[in-house]
């Protein structure tokens, strides 16, 4: 493609960094960029054999303080769709998105496609933005595969029956999943539904499966927990006789981990999946289910069976 070429111009070509790779691996199929996991998932579900998708978050980073790799720059030239979440998540990269998306189309925010009603505001102060961590609630997740199957068939309109087909059966698997884990989640008795973690990534899970949620850090990581948060934290943990807290896979767990000790209470073994999924592949066997960690649904279910086995 013309435009990965000249994305491929100066600096970078010196360096030889990324773009002869992306252009040995092209294969005809148009190039789409994701940003985090969570949004790569939902392009590859909805674009199935048609697109090759690339995401530029690998499991385990963390979003809020994401910065930029230079091969990410020649990618986001090069993809002829760029999808990110929004909201703020992507913190240092939202701004550069957005001019991006000035100077050319083709890259669409998926929580665009949420209604702002649905929209959460944070506990705390996030610069007037929403809470970005929507992927909590499936419900409200399935919102954003209509932003997909639009972006995907403006690219390529040949394939715009084959991405409302496949965007159709993923919105049903969402449904399916919200009802499985609601399911599961009744095994917990209300007043112990209680969630502690690393940080405020689960209030859109709290309003969507009826848990009263507590992070030590705020909806961003940017900013470290204080002492009195600590403090504070761990009065409420005593107070309300929750046994076990959650650590976070893209956080540092160290901090959790000392308000565990410090409320003597025990941090779970199992770390949730907040702002990023596992690793693809990862498939794991639990409660005669078989799902793999590494895609939306497996990230879903993983942290509804760690939180119910966890608390009940
Ligand atoms: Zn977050």
């Amino acid at each position: 493609m013309k435009i990965g070429l000249a994305g491929c111009a100066g600096l970078l070509a010196l360096l030889g960094v990324g773009c002869q790779k992306q252009r040995e691996e092209s294969d005809g199929r148009p190039l789409v960029v994701a940003t985090v996991t969570m949004v790569h998932d939902l392009v590859k579900e909805v674009g199935g054999e048609r697109v090759r998708v690339e995401g530029l978050m690998g499991p385990g980073i963390d979003p809020h303080t994401y910065k930029p790799k230079i091969t990410d720059a020649a990618l986001l030239e090069e993809a002829a769709a760029v999808f990110y979440c929004g909201l703020h998540l992507e913190g240092k990269m939202q701004e550069s998105l957005e001019k991006l998306a000035e100077r050319r189309g083709g890259v669409h925010a998926v929580t665009g496609g949420i209604p702002e009603e649905m929209l959460l505001e944070p506990q705390e102060d996030f610069e007037g933005h929403y809470d970005p961590h929507v992927w909590g609630d499936p419900e409200l997740w399935k919102e954003t595969v209509k932003v997909v199957v639009q972006g995907l068939s403006e690219i390529d309109p040949e394939g715009a029956e084959y991405y409302e087909e496949r965007g159709s059966a993923y919105e049903k698997r969402l449904e399916e999943l919200k009802a499985w884990a609601l399911e599961r989640v009744a095994e917990v008795p209300e007043d112990q539904r209680l969630l502690v973690t690393s940080h405020d990534a689960f209030f859109y899970f709290g309003r969507g499966f009826g848990f009263e949620v507590r992070g030590l850090q705020g909806v961003s990581t940017v900013s470290e927990p204080g002492l009195k948060d600590r403090a504070e934290l761990v009065k409420f943990i005593g107070q309300r006789g929750i046994r076990t807290i959650f650590p976070e896979t893209s956080v540092n767990p160290k901090a959790i981990a000392a308000v565990a000790a410090e409320a003597g209470v025990r941090a779970s073994g199992e770390e949730l999946f907040s702002d990023a999924m596992g690793t693809p592949g990862d498939v794991v066997e639990l409660h005669g289910e078989r799902y793999d960690k590494g895609t939306y649904v497996g990230m879903v279910k993983h942290n509804v069976n760690s939180i119910v086995d966890g608390l009940k």
